[in-house]
This record gives C-alpha cells, structure tokens and sequence, in this order.
C-alpha cells in the first residue's frame, strides 16, 4: 500500500514531467473510482497541470482555474507516468486495472491502476481537497509536523501505538510499513500506549518518524516513476522481513497479527526480548 513516501515521489515525479502540459482528455475507464460528478472530467480539458501535491495519503493534482484531482491509491493502487500511448482512442469501460487515463499534449500522460478485485482506488475532481472526506479529516501531517504537534496528535488518542500511528485522523501519512519502520527505530513495542510515554520516548518517536519517512522520500525520489513501485520498498528493516536477521542487532523479526492485518517488530530493539503474545491466537486458545 503507497504511504506517504511513495506518494510523496510520485508528487515529486509529477512537478518535474507533466507542470505546465495542457490536458487533452480525462478517461474515467473504472467508473466506480470517481467518487464525484461536478465537476465534470471533461472540465479538466485544455487547462494545464499547475502542481502536484501530498495530503496524507492523498495525490492532488492541481489544473489551472484551480481544479484538484485527488486520488487515494488504497492497497493496490499505483500511478503509471507514460511517455506516449499506443493508441489515442478511448479506453472502453472494462475490467483491466486501468482505472483513468490522463492524455496531456505532449502526447504524454499518467494511467491509475489498481491491482486485484478488490477495487478500493477512489479519484475525486473537486475545486478545494477539503470536500474530499478522507482529506478534512487528516491529522498533521507526520513528515512535517514539529514535536508539539506531534506529541498533541498522538497523546489526544489513548491506545497501542501501532493503530494510533496509522491512525490517518490522529497523523497523516503513515501506514502499516512505516508504522513497524518507525517503531524500530525508536526502540518502542507496537503494543506500547500512547498516554504511558514519556517526554524523551515521544521525542525519540518524533524524530524517528520524520527521519525513517525522509529517508524513504529521498530513496524513492532517487527511482525514476515508471521504476517507482509502491508495494516494492528498499531499505526497510522489520516490514515484511519476518524470520530474517534484525539489522540492528541481529534478533530474529518477528510477526504478531493486528488489526485485519499483521505487524513485524524485533523482540531485542523494541520488546525487551520478549516476544509480543498473538492476541488473536491466545483468544481462539482460550
Ligand atoms: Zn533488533
């Protein structure tokens, strides 16, 4: 799933390529995905992409005449930057994983696509990104936030730090990749509470946060777009690497389901050693 450095690249990609290209057409091939209807895609037409920005999660494409065209890319969403088409003719309505196409007038443009069945990408055409829903309700944004908005965000929510991180309404941006990154890194346990921490564990937290996601926008930055793959990260330490050598201090990672999903951690860096109990587990035992 895209979490903020991914989405922060593909921002990136898109002020360098396609700021000041004139749109030719909008293609809304999933109908699904668009979750607005007014304006209209075809009011995009002949106006130039002035911007590309980051909320949270959220791509906003900006066009001139102040147009936004916010895309959540969900699980399995990704942005393709093409430099030419194959064909100019409309996509028809279909089942492939193309869910619109932008053609700009270099004859360049960008494809979304969604991976799977499980059809989640959503695409908003909207004059101000705080209509879009998921976008009013964002936190500060946790690449940019300073301590004491930072520390305010996380202690207004009582809980596991692990679904308060990832929590989009209490900080923006994070997910389940660089919620296990970030609590590594600052040698904290996924399950510890937010109102427990004290002063310094919150500032090591801070500073975790903004450097484990600023290294991964300077990595992904370095990728070129159509090399850009959300769902296949470098770098990472815990995430996805269960059984393989901590590379801190070598402890085995670990895997402990959470939530509908699972989280990975190192017992020696983040739990004093111990291993976390698989709560859903020890419930079906019980
Ligand atoms: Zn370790």
């Amino acid at each position: 799933m895209p979490e903020l450095p991914e989405v922060e690249a593909l921002a990136g990609y898109l002020r360098q390529r396609a700021v000041g290209r004139r749109v030719e057409r909008l293609e809304a091939v999933a109908i699904s995905a668009l979750k607005t209807y007014d304006p209209a895609l075809t009011a995009v037409t002949g106006r130039s992409v002035t911007d590309a920005r980051r909320h949270g999660k959220f791509l906003d494409v900006v066009f001139d005449g102040d147009l936004h065209l916010v895309v959540h890319l969900a699980r399995a969403g990704w942005l393709h930057y093409r430099e030419a088409f194959a064909s100019t003719v409309p996509l028809r309505p279909g089942k492939g994983p193309i869910a619109l196409r932008a053609r700009l007038d270099d004859g360049s443009g960008f494809d979304l696509t969604e991976a799977g069945t499980q059809k989640k990408l959503a695409v908003y055409l909207v004059t101000d990104p705080q209509a879009v829903p998921g976008v009013a309700k964002l936190g500060p944004d946790a690449l940019s936030a300073d301590l004491a908005a930072f520390a305010g965000a996380l202690r207004s929510r009582r809980g596991q730090l692990k679904g308060v991180l990832t929590d989009q309404a209490v900080l923006a941006g994070v997910g389940n990749a660089y919620s296990d990154e970030i609590l590594h890194a600052a040698k904290l346990s996924p399950f510890a509470l937010t109102d427990r921490l004290t002063d310094d564990q919150m500032a090591t937290l801070h500073a975790a946060t903004r450097r484990v996601l600023g290294d991964a926008v300077t990595r992904s930055l370095g990728q070129r777009a159509a090399e850009l793959k959300g769902e296949k990260r470098s770098g990472l330490k815990v995430h996805a690497r269960t059984g393989l050598p901590c590379p801190v201090c070598g402890d085995t990672v670990r895997e402990v389901s959470f939530a509908d999903s699972s989280l990975q951690y190192c017992p020696t860096c983040q739990t004093g050693g111990k291993p976390l109990a698989d709560r859903r587990l020890s419930r079906l035992v019980r």
